[in-house]
């Protein structure tokens, strides 16, 4: 056999079972088929049959219904912030893709969620949603001028007068809940 056919076959062997972990992870966090799409390169057959052997049962039909407005409502916001605020850290400290990203940020905001006993609002077909409109530039961060934590919002927001849905909650939304114990610094 050819020498380099041979170094060839095991990179894409060494690759494709990057690629298989790298799926099996996100189905094991709950993640749409599309999400599977769109951060490996394994075909839909291949993440069809994987995500049945994974999940045991076939995977939810229909499009994402996600638009921007979701993460800009005012639990949904907090916690897709700490989502952005954790993954912009581990973009500037680490050398991980896209999906390797959303993978590790996805289990440290979990961890997060399970350690301060809250639901985690932000499902990772969501989370990853969130990573594409933060690229697109389709959504901004800004600090809060209060607080100083970075939140997402709106690209039409002003950053002089922003103020976080923490420090300044709707009037309707009960005090304490989920505002209190976040810190996005
Ligand atoms: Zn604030």
């Amino acid at each position: 056999m050819n020498k380099e056919w041979v170094q060839v076959t095991k990179r894409s062997m060494l690759n494709e079972s990057r690629q298989i972990d790298r799926a099996v992870k996100l189905i094991g966090l709950g993640a749409r088929l599309q999400v599977l799409e769109g951060e490996t390169e394994l075909s839909y057959e291949r993440l069809l049959k994987l995500y049945k052997e994974v999940a045991g049962k076939s995977p939810p039909k229909g499009q994402l219904p996600f638009s921007t407005d979701w993460f800009l409502t005012w639990q949904p916001n907090i916690h897709a912030s700490l989502f952005m605020n954790i993954f912009n850290y581990l973009q500037k400290t680490s050398l991980l893709d896209d999906g390797e990203l959303l993978i590790k940020t996805y289990e440290l905001y979990s961890e997060q969620m399970a350690h301060l006993e809250l639901d985690p609002l932000l499902s990772v077909t969501r989370a990853w949603r969130l990573m594409k409109f933060m690229h697109s530039n389709q959504l901004a961060m800004n600090t809060c001028k209060v607080c100083s934590g970075r939140f997402i919002t709106d690209l039409y927001e002003n950053p002089k007068y922003f103020v976080c849905g923490m420090c300044k909650p709707p009037a309707r939304a009960g005090k304490g809940q989920a505002s209190g114990s976040l810190q996005l610094q």
